[in-house]
């Protein structure tokens, strides 16, 4: 059959169109919100952590990461209901960054270099992280949100901690990613989230290490009768919910950075848009938890987590979207025009997920309807085809748009 929205032919029985995406079967779903070009088993609107940050492969790996996430959390979350303060705060502050790692390498995102990607994407964050929050928090604010009366909003509190610490972060957090997206191999605009929410979950580690160090000059000190409660509400928030925040805001920035097409779009209207839905994201989280912790007690962590959970299923939603649209987007456009993505299957080429064959020239899977971007990079690299020299390749001139 002929495809309804680029008019290229659709091998019998297929149901997604392998030139762009699209779903034959289904009538006026012309952008396929029930199927997420990544995971097509889920909706684009659902709070999918593993298939939203850590996009590449997760086709072939769906239940490994999702896993590993929350093996990791119960660690701090024990920690602190049995009152090791010390120890939970320091393993909240690397859950994620440590899974991130992890996956990077598992998906082999630095094609064997893993040295200037890992200091792009996570060491220059933790870096600039660490040094920034200590200036906020230590020189300008010297006496410090602990000081004074508790439950009274002060202005120049407000101020710093609630817009100007969270802007600054998402600014620097925005460096080396952009660096990395910057270059050939990792334009395209799956790179560019994976090295946002990677530095994202870096600058959040620094952030907590650097916020809770009096415990940690402190010593190993037990609590013996802990609020489990407040301890655990405030041990996701630090170990899950600011990581995600900041991951999936500094994600849809970059991703803004990378564009939807073949090659980086830059510094443009896409990349404006971009950071200043992410800095929105931020300076809402920032806020309210700010405003959170006027509430004294147990109510007032809680109140932080449930509001730092909306933001954070906000601004995962709204990557997901951006990636899923961005992935069909990007199809479309060189389907309509007759010509291929520079990812499109070439030769003996396999989807990243149900490993049927894939047909020459496909972006999705016409079975599950996958994006052949999301595969890792392995895959990525063998499914273009033998003679490419990257996974990648550089787009001919004309097909930019
Ligand atoms: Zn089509
Ligand atoms: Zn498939």
């Amino acid at each position: 059959m002929i495809c309804p929205r680029c008019a290229s032919a659709v091998p019998d029985g297929g149901r997604f169109c392998p030139a762009c995406g699209g779903d034959v079967w289904a009538d006026g779903d012309d952008r396929r919100h029930h199927s997420f070009a990544v995971q097509p088993g889920e909706s684009v609107l659902s709070f999918n952590l593993s298939s939203s940050l850590m996009p590449l492969a997760a086709g072939s790996a769906p239940q490994t990461y999702r896993f590993a996430l929350a093996a990791g959390l119960a660690v701090p979350v024990v920690l602190a209901a049995i009152g090791l303060l010390t120890a939970a705060f320091a393993a909240a502050a690397i859950v994620v960054p440590v899974v991130y790692v992890v996956y990077l390498q598992d998906v082999n995102q630095w094609e064997d270099e893993p040295l200037p990607v890992l200091a792009g994407a996570m060491v220059l964050s933790l870096l600039l992280g660490g040094a920034f929050t200590y200036l906020w928090r230590e020189v300008v604010l010297p006496s410090g949100i602990l000081a004074g009366s508790r439950n009274a909003i002060n202005g120049r509190d407000l101020l710093v901690l609630g817009i100007l610490a969270p802007i600054g972060g998402e600014l620097l957090r925005q460096i080396g990613p952009v660096w990395l997206a910057s270059k050939p191999k990792f334009d395209d605009i799956i790179d560019g989230i994976t090295f946002g929410v990677a530095s994202g979950a870096a600058f959040a580690a620094a952030e907590t290490l650097v916020l809770n160090r009096t415990l940690f000059t402190a010593g190993l000190g037990r609590v013996a009768h802990p609020d489990a409660g407040l301890w655990v509400a405030l041990i996701v928030t630090t170990a899950l919910v600011k990581p995600v925040v900041y991951g999936a805001a500094t994600g849809i920035a970059v991703a803004g950075w990378s564009g939807v097409g073949p090659g980086y779009e830059g510094f443009g209207p896409r990349y404006l848009r971009a950071l200043g839905k992410a800095l929105l994201y931020d300076v809402a989280f920032s806020l309210g938890l700010y405003l959170s912790t006027r509430i004294s007690g147990t109510l007032g962590v809680i109140v932080g987590l449930g509001w730092g959970l909306v933001v954070a299923a906000a601004a995962v939603v709204r990557l997901r979207m951006l990636l899923h649209v961005a992935l069909l987007e990007g199809a479309l456009e060189v389907a309509v025009a007759g010509t291929r993505l520079g990812s499109a299957a070439s030769g003996i080429a396999h989807c990243p997920s149900c490993r049927l064959p894939l047909p020459d020239g496909a972006h999705f899977c016409m079975a599950c309807g996958t994006s052949v971007r999301a595969a890792a990079k392995q895959d990525r690299r063998r499914n273009a085809g033998p003679d490419d020299p990257a996974a990648v390749p550089a787009a001919p001139a004309g097909m930019e748009g």
